[in-house]
């Protein structure tokens, strides 16, 4: 027998061992179960990888084969429809099998700690029955009584016995052999959902009513309801149908720390067993939640992006929600996209998944056109709540302050009288994007990239948004010597002109600077929810689902950015991040107002946008997207590049397309490049890219599986070039 191993490797092949000297079988299982994990010697180290193959012969030769050491499991370490998952992904990303498992399992696990958390029973043994029943009243009266206690209960765990007696105890029995242990694993949590206060619109109780009606078989819904009119209501009654049952539910979000009040509204709505995953998790906190949901404990696992690979033996429903978020798609090492793995998942196990936006992806929106998904709408907001009126501000017209046009002052001044709050939004964190001397036309440049160093005022430094390095603030032009000024906005630069023009109304801001610190994402909302901070300014972390009761205006500063950008999806984006920010007015009784500054109020993308919504947006793209051939109407991978050597680059991907033109998918591909990254240099390295274009999926992947072996392989590559594919990629410039 020759046991197939996934080591946590870049290499893209498994590993062949003979089993473990003196391997009779695990359990009653004469063959190892697929899944578990194996202890091996690697080269001078020893690796922990997953059992994913057994084979009766090997292609290396046997003297050269090893020996695995242990096995460490009796059981798989995830769930079946999760390990197919995993293999699936490592297949459609052309990733490593071995660094796939690493991604989905808790450093701990990887390093060896158990799967399972075992509750050690306690209970009378043959022998201490006999010594409970002869009478020996005399003899260690305290040991008796455990004894009594312990038939009476019929079991108990250690923690129980240790409130009622000392430990010495317990260990005195068990060293007489008068009581024993059995490890068990723990059931399912039992869940109690807690009736809701609020009566379902019809349009939500027609949701809820059809996706129940998919339950315990594949269906993708699309729930397609604009900001504040009650996804996450509906999403809370679907699961407590589908986990009545004892099942458990995935639910994906885009990012936690940032919307602490969906986890807090599920652990009120359900009485136990909702756990939370995300990067502010410890390493045992992330074992432990991990392990309460492969042994079922935890009924309802709210994670970010990797959770999608959380091992759900009883899985029943999935919920992606905000569906269209790019943070669900990993930007380096394993490029998997969590939305898309998750709907591979609820078909593998044949469940029903939602997902639910207010802006949906253009991906999704034609999914459910072609009726491979089914949409459900929630067009209003329930109650008194109403769609905010959107106005777009022609900046060429209007006299700006820093930024700041007088129609958007004029109505911050007469919301913040009446009341309500104000958010302010822009894309662009710092103080300002530019430092320019207006002598000679300098701008302090990025040492290391092809881009400019942002200044951050408060910390007094220049920071490169793109390689991280900084530096102190020149006080003179570098090239002749005149004064320097900044140029631009950023948020913390808003902050300050807002502070200026609105003396009484304490501020706030949110974006990557402000939440770098643990907690302090939390402080800011909680400002904001107090009432005490009446503007918020902030980057995209605003428009990330947040309920913001008494916020009744937004200021959107710059529309501008995304009009004219060279990516495909860049009008997506913006059309997704203008109504999002714009669904944060207005959630409650206060109508809403949305500013929108732009230097084009003519263009045709923001004029669609306002007087037919995210839908009519949606419409015309998907139009464009069809006769430009982009996806969703052709399938796309990157093949990315970077090297300190830019002539050796160039050789290195052209000689990758030289490759691909003999391979048997050649003529239903086109290879396109290679073209420079849009910051053609980074971090001293410089970037460059193939787009790999196919009408089919399948096409796609046969022509990848033939071709990437080749690019593995390709002399004379220069030294430290590093190169990964990235299959539906998000971004292409
Ligand atoms: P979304 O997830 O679409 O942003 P939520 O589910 O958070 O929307 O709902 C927005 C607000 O409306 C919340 O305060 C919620 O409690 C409330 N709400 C949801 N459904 C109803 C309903 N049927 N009746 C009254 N209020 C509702
Ligand atoms: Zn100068
Ligand atoms: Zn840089």
């Amino acid at each position: 027998m020759i046991l197939q191993i996934a080591l946590d490797t870049p290499l893209r092949r498994v590993f062949d061992y003979r089993p473990p000297a003196g391997f009779v079988g695990l359990g009653s299982n004469p063959t190892p179960r697929l899944g578990v994990r194996v202890r091996v010697p690697f080269g001078r180290q020893q690796l922990i990888g997953i059992l994913v193959g057994v084979a009766s012969e090997s292609s290396i030769a046997s003297a050269k084969l090893k020996t695995a050491i242990a096995f460490l499991d009796e059981q798989p370490i995830v769930d079946p429809v999760t390990f197919d998952l995993l293999r699936w992904a490592a297949e459609y990303y052309h990733h490593p099998l071995g660094e796939v498992f690493a991604a989905a399992l808790p450093v701990s696990l990887r390093a060896g700690q158990p799967a399972l958390q075992r509750t050690e029973w306690w209970s009378l043994s043959q022998t201490g029955r006999q010594e409970l029943s002869t009478p020996t009243p005399k003899r260690a009266p305290q040991q008796r009584a455990l004894l009594a206690w312990l038939e009476k209960r019929g079991r108990a765990t250690a923690g129980e016995i240790g409130e009622a007696f000392k430990p010495a105890q317990l260990r005195a029995l068990a060293t007489r052999g008068w009581i024993r242990s059995e490890g068990v694993e723990p059931d399912l949590a039992v869940m109690e959902s807690r009736p809701s206060e609020v009566v379902l619109t019809d349009a939500q109780a027609r949701c809820v009513a059809a996706i129940l009606a998919s339950l315990s078989t594949f269906a993708a819904h699309l729930l397609y309801g604009v900001t504040g009119s009650g996804k996450t209501e509906v999403y809370l009654r679907v699961i407590a149908a589908a986990l009545a049952a004892g099942g458990q539910a995935l639910v994906l979000v885009p990012e936690i720390a940032l919307t602490p009040q969906l986890v807090d509204r599920f652990r009120r709505r359900f009485s136990s067993g909702v756990v939370a995953v995300h990067s502010g998790l410890t390493g045992n906190e992330r074992r432990d939640a991990w392990r309460a949901a492969h042994n079922g404990q935890a009924r309802i696992i709210i994670g970010t992006r990797s959770a999608v690979f959380t091992s759900l033996p009883k899985l029943a429903l999935i919920v992606v929600d905000e569906e269209h978020d790019a943070s669900y798609k990993q930007h380096e090492g394993f490029r998997y996209s969590a939305r898309d793995l998750a709907v591979v998942r609820a078909r593998g196990a044949a469940v029903p998944i939602v997902l639910g936006s207010a802006t949906p992806s253009l991906e999704t929106l034609e999914n459910a056109a072609t009726a491979r998904y089914s949409k459900h709408l929630l067009p209003q907001r329930p109650g008194a709540a109403q769609t905010p009126r959107i106005r777009l501000v022609d900046l060429r017209k209007h006299a700006a302050d820093q930024g700041l046009s007088t129609p958007a002052m004029q109505a911050m001044a007469q919301h913040l009288k009446a009341g309500g709050q104000v958010i302010v939004f822009l894309n662009r964190r710092g103080y300002a994007p530019s430092l320019f001397c207006s002598a000679c036309g300098w701008v302090a440049p990025c040492a290391h990239c092809d881009a400019r160093m942002t200044l951050h005022r408060r910390a007094q430094q220049l920071r490169c948004h793109h390689c991280g390095a900084h530096g102190a603030v020149p006080a003179i032009c570098a090239s002749c010597g005149q004064a320097l000024n900044p140029v631009g906005q950023g948020t913390e630069r808003v902050e300050e002109t807002l502070a200026r023009l609105f003396p009484e109304a304490p501020l706030a801001r949110l974006d990557r600077d402000t939440a770098s610190a643990r907690g302090a994402v939390q402080t800011v909302l909680d400002r904001v929810h107090s009432g005490e901070a009446r503007i918020l300014v902030g980057t995209q972390m605003l428009t990330k689902g947040h309920h913001f009761p008494d916020v009744s205006l937004v200021v959107i500063l710059d529309a501008d950015q995304g009009l004219f950008a060279s990516d495909f999806r860049a009008t997506e984006r913006l059309a997704q991040t203008i109504t999002q920010v714009a669904g944060r007015a207005g959630r409650e009784a206060r109508p809403g107002e949305v500013l929108i500054q732009t230097q084009f109020p003519e263009h045709p993308l923001l004029n669609r946008l306002l007087t037919e919504g995210y839908e009519g947006f949606a419409v015309s793209a998907l139009e464009e997207r069809r006769e430009a051939g982009w996806p969703p109407y052709s399938r796309l991978a990157m093949l990315r590049a970077e090297a300190k050597d830019s002539i050796g680059l160039d050789a290195f991907l052209r000689a990758a397309v030289d490759s691909s033109r003999s391979l048997n998918e050649a003529a239903a591909v086109k290879v396109l490049g290679p073209a420079s990254a849009l910051i053609a240099r980074r971090a001293d390295h410089y970037r460059a890219h193939l787009l790999i274009e196919s009408a089919a999926r399948s096409t796609l992947q046969r022509f990848l599986k033939e071709w990437l072996p080749h690019v593995e392989k390709l002399p004379g590559r220069p030294p430290g070039l590093r190169w990964s594919i990235d299959v539906d990629p998000l971004e292409v410039d």
